[in-house]
């Protein structure tokens, strides 16, 4: 269904339709292919990497968080301990059955060499420890606990440890991560062909993909070309927090596209790795694997409409987990809202708030009608304010001021605020009581909050500032797709239905199922896009070349 879509409106390939050759073609230049173009390079590979848009994808845009642990020289330099044990016994939790026992444990062993490595690409990290909990730190700090390590379930199990590395640089640092890969790439060597799309994948006659069609701009006059490159820019950002535009400039780029774009054959020897991002972009797609989460902000680029999964069904390739979507809520910053309380329609307590925003998410879509609020007393209320000032950036402080300002109700009485926000006011009253008795008696929190982040709901006026996931322009719930094809554990090969690898075919990131399918806290996509990039390079680089000499050498395209 999706591949027609995308293939309509490429002319029909014939004779004059240009070939490229070449070792390892990557599909996608996010992190995902950029690590997978780098590391087939570093096998010796000739690496072709295309790109719909400019390249960098949601990996450009984002927080550039990446989740990592075991010893990280990062953390060694900040004084933060961690163990092999320790980051398994967390991860365990969060991952689930989405890889095996065996994989995880490979992730989290390899993660101080992963960092490493990044370091070695030019990504620039540092050891300053944030000193409250926040779901992004200021531009002050890049290494935080970016999960749920601080709340009562998983201490129990785990002590907490620091691994959310943010890469260094201002504001979300995204593109400090994307900048040192595309760079390094382009230092060894990788080809980028930019706004190439691709379209179809090749295979010969024993089934073995063997090439990409793409249609591609390259051909377009420069002039064209510089206009499609920033109708690309502002599509990505601002357009991902202001979805009109984005729409307006992907109908101009469709409209050059229809006028310049021609078909290109992109020839593999080795391998084809796909690494085209997720499937939040594609509202059919959402609609009818994820329903529940159709009111979210798509967490991602116009790329993100699940090409990359439709190019690797078309060859035999089965999607897994298409409903799982990671719904952000954050409470924090202020960081004083950690010791809040959050309540549904009915005025009961949802989870335990010193949770990660996803799980907090995750919990009002599945379980709360997509209904939530924040209870806050006057103290906690004036606690958060001061917090605003330290804690956050601009575009934190911007969105929780309008929903301080804009998206809350106040009452002399708890009786009050439930009325003025339409909930259940026997049922809050019940719950806070409830809350509070606990603190009073040193009994456990009914949601096992752990005791030093509760705080008693007693001093009015009370404020009930809404969280529901729904269509909001002040305070929208952004969301990314998990799902994606199976996979080879060990290789990254693509894996048909009766769990084969298809010849020739890889994917990484989230086109793929990974380490992130399950759960996502900050930095674990990220994280995954690195792991499971660098092994689809890896393996697509060593397979054999048994394509015939006889094909076109590489021609500039
Ligand atoms: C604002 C924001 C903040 C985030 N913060 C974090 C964070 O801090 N830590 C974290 O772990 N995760 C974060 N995420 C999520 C994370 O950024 C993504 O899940 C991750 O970067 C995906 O990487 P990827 O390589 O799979 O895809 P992408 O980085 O999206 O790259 C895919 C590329 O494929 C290209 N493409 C798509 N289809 C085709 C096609 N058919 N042909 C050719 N090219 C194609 C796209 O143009 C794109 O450039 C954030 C996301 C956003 C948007």
């Amino acid at each position: 269904m999706c591949r027609e879509r995308f293939s309509s409106v490429v002319k029909p390939i014939d004779e004059s339709t240009p070939v490229v050759t070449t070792d390892v073609v990557v599909i996608g230049f996010g992190a995902a292919g950029a690590c997978a173009a780098i590391t087939a390079r570093e096998q010796g590979a000739d690496v072709i990497a295309l790109d719909r848009a400019n390249g960098g994808g949601a990996t450009a845009l984002s927080g550039g968080i990446i989740y990592a642990g075991a010893g990280t020289s990062v953390q060694a330099a900040a004084g933060v301990e961690d163990t092999v044990e320790q980051m398994m016994a967390y991860l365990r939790l969060e991952v689930g059955d989405a890889v095996s026992e065996e994989t995880l444990e490979k992730f989290v062993r390899t993660s101080p060499e992963m960092i490493q490595w990044l370091s070695d690409q030019g990504v620039p990290f540092d050891s300053s420890l944030c000193p409250y909990k926040t779901s992004f730190p200021n531009n002050s700090y890049y290494l935080y606990f970016s999960g749920s390590e601080n709340s009562g379930a998983y201490r129990r199990r785990t002590p907490p440890v620091q691994r959310g590395h943010r890469v260094k640089g201002k504001g979300t640092s995204g593109k400090q991560l994307y900048k040192p890969l595309a760079k390094s790439a382009q230092n060894k060597g990788v080809q980028l062909l930019p706004h190439t799309m691709a379209t179809e994948l090749i295979q010969d006659e024993s089934g073995r993909v063997t090439g990409v069609v793409a249609r591609t701009m390259q051909y377009a006059p420069a002039r064209i070309r510089r206009l499609y490159t920033a109708a690309c820019a502002v599509s990505a950002k601002p357009g991902i927090y202001y979805p009109p535009l984005r729409k307006q400039m992907e109908r101009y780029r469709a409209s050059l596209e229809e006028r310049y774009a021609r078909p290109i054959r992109v020839m593999a020897r080795r391998g084809v790795v796909i690494g085209a991002g997720g499937f939040i972009a594609n509202t059919d797609w959402v609609n009818e694997f994820a329903p529940q989460y159709a009111n979210g902000l798509p967490l991602g680029t116009s790329g993100d409409d699940g090409s990359g999964i439709a190019l690797g069904q078309s060859v035999g390739a089965i999607a897994e987990r298409m409903d799982n979507v990671s719904a952000w809520r954050f409470i924090t910053p202020p960081s004083a809202f950690i010791g809040s309380i959050v309540v549904d329609a009915k005025g009961r307590r949802i989870i335990d708030e010193s949770r990660y925003g996803a799980a907090l998410g995750q919990a009002i879509v599945r379980n709360h009608d997509a209904k939530a609020w924040i209870l806050a007393d006057a103290d906690l209320m004036s606690e958060a304010r001061r917090n605003l000032i330290k804690q956050t950036l601009w575009f934190q402080r911007a969105q929780v001021s309008a929903l301080m300002t804009l998206d809350s109700v106040r009452g002399k009485s708890l009786r009050d605020v439930a009325e003025a926000a339409g909930i259940d006011a026997e049922g809050l009253i019940a719950t806070v009581e409830a809350h509070n008795d606990a603190i009073d008696s040193g009994t456990e929190d009914p949601v096992g909050k752990p005791a030093e982040l509760t705080r008693r709901a007693v001093r009015a006026p009370f404020t009930l500032l809404n969280i529901s996931v729904r269509p909001s322009v002040i305070n929208p719930t952004p969301m990314l797709t998990l799902g994606g094809v199976r996979v080879d554990e060990n290789s990254s090969a693509v894996l048909d239905e009766s769990g084969d690898p298809i010849p020739g075919l890889y994917a990484a990131g989230r086109t793929a199922i990974g380490v992130c399918s399950d759960s996502y806290v900050s930095g674990l996509s990220i994280a995954d896009c690195v792991f499971s990039g660098r092994r689809a390079g890896r393996h697509a680089a060593q397979q054999a070349s048994d394509l015939a000499d006889s094909w076109p050498d590489r021609e500039s395209a």
